[in-house]
């Protein structure tokens, strides 16, 4: 009896094994069926705004196939077995890029990481930074210092969610410049807890700042950035600081040109800015003093330049890092020399990306990006600003080349058929009102938020990361 029990309960299990697996087979094949090739989504009645146009499209659709954008067409598309958003007359638009953010630098300022905080706060601070920057709409940065190549790495294996991470790995600097964060009391020239997680490191002389650049390099970063002057939120650097010899800057571009990539500069000054420029740096970042000269030299080189604009608002005296009266000092004379940028701005229009600069937490940082995404319309204009924040931010990524950028093989900042599908919806037309992608016109006093309400689709990579639509 039993074992005809058993007889019978295995013959049950096997039909309805076989029955099981017929059925997924069959699920299976069906679902190979619909997704012969990639998948498809295709958006419906949107305008378009490029990345470079003046104008929006009329109503289009835009097709998007894998990770890339396959086709626009003005009105309905037919594309069966696409998956399909109604856009229902919102604007569809490129992903935002951030030219110069520090999603690793967590703390109340440099000198309270070295202090004060592990490499726990750092990256765990730094996931928080990464998903903040994507929930505010910008699917791709570039960090100047900071992040080495695990942030990219998480974020491209999905363990947790952020925009491209184009990392600098440890901005390099002379000692006593605005890369030495050392403690008065420490050893000079001796480790640091920012030299040992590769977060900044102090050279002097060309043959260390060959060492530090090779070395960023084998820590995955896709370009090197050197810091030439001085700073104003820090102690031991004079602004006005010319702080890397012509040597130390060539060794910097040597390395970089043999990775076929490039140099960013933290540089204020005109003199330091030629020097650096005249030396083949691609990227001045900050660039306090640009002028007519430095413009012809840039457009010469095909160079770029990405400036904080909270530099030249009123509150930037109110920032915690900025509190201790020698900084106060320096901020008053600095704020003195910077006059000329935004009329030198607007009247030479160079190649601009846009930065937020931010060091610090989350929570902090959203207030900032936010009231920096206002400033850049507020001094330039929105066509202006979202420029820097798309195409030109493209441009700038795709310095990084073939060898050292994580995604070589993407074209970012644009919505064109072939380039990468980094989308988003959004309200409204930014053209007219930069709020619908999340501008603020206060910074410490704005309300703190989760994500900005009026954009409606987050696209990274072909990926949707927010669809309220
Ligand atoms: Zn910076």
């Amino acid at each position: 009896m039993r074992a005809v029990e058993v007889t019978t309960r295995t013959v049950l299990t096997v039909v309805i094994a076989i029955v099981l697996s017929v059925f997924s087979n069959a699920k299976l094949m069906a679902a190979a069926h619909e997704s012969d090739g990639p998948a498809q989504i295709l958006i419906t009645n949107v305008r378009v705004w490029d990345g470079t146009s003046e104008t929006r499209t009329d109503a289009s659709s835009v097709l998007i196939e894998g990770n890339l954008i396959k086709r626009i067409a003005l009105g309905t598309m037919n594309a069966p077995g696409a998956t399909v958003i109604n856009g229902g007359g919102r604007t569809l638009m490129p992903g935002l890029i951030d030219n110069h953010t520090h999603l690793m630098l967590n703390g109340k300022g440099l000198l309270d990481i070295e202090a004060n905080l592990t490499w726990e706060d750092l990256a765990i601070g730094g996931a928080a930074m990464a998903r903040l920057y994507l929930m505010e709409g910008f699917t791709t940065v570039r960090d100047m210092g900071g992040a080495n190549r695990g942030l990219t790495r998480a974020i491209d294996a999905g363990l947790i969610i952020g925009p491209r991470v184009y990392p600098s790995c440890a901005f390099i600097g002379g000692r006593g410049g605005h890369a030495d964060f050392a403690l008065y009391s420490s050893i000079p020239g001796g480790d640091t807890q920012m030299s040992r997680l590769n977060l900044a490191v102090t050279t002097d002389g060309a043959d260390e700042v060959l060492a530090a650049a090779r070395n960023n390099f084998r820590q995955g970063a896709s370009q090197i950035k050197i810091m030439q002057t001085g700073g104003v939120a820090s102690l031991f650097d004079p602004w006005q600081l010319n702080g890397m010899t012509e040597d130390e800057i060539k060794a910097a571009v040597q390395v970089a040109n043999d990775y076929q990539s490039y140099v960013g500069a933290h540089s204020y000054t005109k003199e330091a800015i030629l020097r650096a420029l005249n030396l083949g740096v691609k990227t001045i970042e900050h660039g306090f003093m640009f002028d007519g000269d430095i413009a012809k030299v840039m457009k010469k080189n095909g160079a770029y330049i990405t400036t904080n604009l909270t530099a030249f608002s009123p509150l930037l005296a109110e920032v915690s890092a900025l509190s201790d009266p020698r900084n106060q000092y320096k901020l008053k004379t600095a704020q003195a020399a910077f006059k000329g940028y935004l009329d030198n701005v607007r009247e030479y229009k160079p190649k601009r990306g846009h930065q937020t600069d931010c060091v610090g937490n989350a929570f902090d940082c959203q207030k900032q990006i936010a009231y920096e995404k206002y400033l850049n319309g507020d001094f330039f204009g929105n066509h202006a600003a979202l420029v820097s924040m798309t195409s030109v931010g493209g441009e700038i990524a795709a310095l990084s080349g073939p060898v050292a950028s994580p995604y070589p093989e993407t074209r970012l900042g644009v919505i064109e058929e072939g380039a990468t599908a980094d989308i988003l919806v959004v309200d409204g037309n930014p053209l007219e009102d930069l709020s619908v992608i999340g501008a603020v016109d206060k910074w410490f006093d704005a309300p703190a938020r989760d994500g900005v309400a009026t954009i409606r689709v987050i696209m990274k990579d072909g990926v949707i990361y927010k669809n309220s639509l």
